[in-house]
């Protein structure tokens, strides 16, 4: 199942740190997530958990990095292998990702934006020719893709949109602006949202593919951002943009629904995140921890120290199954909007919880860029806030509620 993965091992040399965390949950997983798992991690290890601090200080791109992760098959897992992707599933999408976020979070978000958002919603509502043109050569890591949902205007109102798409016989033109745009500057393409009808609101939305560059299209400033700063995020200005009609992806006023849908996924992956930056938090605490000598003994033995990694770990481990179990259900065609914004929300906040208790424990070296428990702790803050807020994430979470008690 996992052809690639293996090779890549391989060609990987084994050049790999032992590493010594364990996982209680992972013996019920199988052999072959266990190798994914284990050539993410060791990638990670290899390659991104060197630089990370490096990409973050210079607000670097890590683009050699992403063309490793695409020959790895990592950045279009869920793609079928008939356009170019690895054929996997998502909860073999959930693994890795965590498991690069835990070696660089910028590298995470850059890896989930492509496979989630961008290449998600193209290969679910693509036609054959848009998969040719914007899925295969995508999953290769260069180029990638983007996904242009919010705008100054409406971010967790994502059905107010104000871009607008104008019927033109043979063309679509688009006008407005799309801001906070993830691999917006690196990016060859983006899903964008757009009205053909604001009188419809929400219903009046469609999505679109379009290339970059492409006339009619600036970029705003890459925007200077706490962390994940390896990644860019700016704005996409489209003035009289021109594009195919046949650029449409799926129905005309479908672009809402494509847009939830999306996001629904893409929380699994933001949540694999926030899992990676709480795991790299524990990590860097724990091995502190056992070396910090006070009042004569590592601090690793002191009873407030252990009680905090007790409470990392619980948090941790509870918001990793949340994440796999919306995984799995995704994976075996259930519903999975309230287990993906529970995994989402959980593994966020856990993430936030972690990195504060990473700085604890290391105490004034938490506090300095000599080590990378304060980068964990900026990385973690986006988690709660992208692909949903977390009170917009209590919000579907209560919604799937009521509706399960038939109360809507
Ligand atoms: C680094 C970064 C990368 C991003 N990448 C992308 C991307 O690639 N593509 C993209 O389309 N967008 C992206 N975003 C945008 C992101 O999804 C939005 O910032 C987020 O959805 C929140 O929208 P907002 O910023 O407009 O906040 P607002 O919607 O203005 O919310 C402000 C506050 O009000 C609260 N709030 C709003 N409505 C409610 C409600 N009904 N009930 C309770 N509380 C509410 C929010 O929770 C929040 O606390 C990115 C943002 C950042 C910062």
């Amino acid at each position: 199942m996992f052809m690639p993965f293996s090779k890549t091992i391989q060609a990987l040399g084994q050049s790999v740190t032992r590493h010594t965390r364990c996982i209680a949950s992972l013996s019920a997983l199988s052999e072959d997530y266990q190798m994914l798992q284990k050539t993410c991690r060791d990638f990670a290890e290899g390659e991104l958990k060197p630089n990370a601090a490096k990409y973050d200080r210079d607000h670097l791109y890590p683009g050699e990095a992403i063309k490793k992760l695409g020959e790895l098959g990592l950045m279009a897992i869920a793609v079928p292998e008939k356009w170019g992707g690895a054929g996997l599933d998502y909860l073999a999408y959930a693994i890795a990702l965590e498991e690069i976020s835990r070696g660089c979070a910028s590298a995470g978000v850059i890896m989930s934006v492509n496979n989630s958002l961008y290449l998600g919603p193209l290969s679910h509502w693509g036609t054959d020719k848009q998969k040719e043109q914007f899925v295969t050569p995508f999953c290769t890591g260069d180029p990638v893709g983007c996904f242009a949902l919010s705008e100054p205007g409406n971010g967790s109102d994502a059905g107010a949109a104000s871009t607008t798409a104008k019927d033109a016989g043979d063309k679509w033109i688009l006008n407005g602006t799309k801001c906070w745009i993830t691999n917006g500057y690196e990016s060859k393409a983006s899903v964008v949202f757009a009205t053909t009808d604001k009188s419809l609101k929400h219903k009046g939305i469609s999505a679109f593919v379009v290339p970059k560059p492409i006339k009619g299209l600036e970029l705003g400033k890459k925007e200077d951002k706490l962390g994940i700063r390896g990644s860019s995020t700016c704005s996409l200005i489209y003035e009289d943009c021109e594009i195919p009609k046949e650029n449409i992806l799926g129905e005309p006023g479908f672009g809402f629904k494509i847009a939830m849908m999306t996001l629904d996924a893409g929380r699994i992956g933001i949540a694999s995140q926030a899992l990676g930056i709480a795991q790299a938090s524990l990590d860097v605490a724990i091995e502190y921890a056992s070396k910090r000598i006070a009042f004569g003994k590592p601090i690793l033995k002191l009873q407030a120290i252990q009680n905090k990694l007790a409470e990392m770990a619980l948090r941790l481990e509870s918001a990793r199954l949340l994440t796999w179990r919306a995984a799995w259900l995704k994976d075996n065609k259930n519903p999975y909007t309230k287990e993906a914004a529970m995994a989402k929300l959980a593994a966020s906040e856990a993430a936030t919880f972690l990195s504060h208790q990473c700085i604890q424990i290391l105490g004034g070296m938490g506090y300095v860029s000599d080590m990378p428990a304060e980068r964990h702790y900026r990385d973690a803050r986006i988690t709660e806030i992208y692909e949903g807020t977390s009170e917009i994430q209590r919000l579907v979470i209560a919604g799937q509620l009521i509706k399960e008690y038939g109360l809507n």
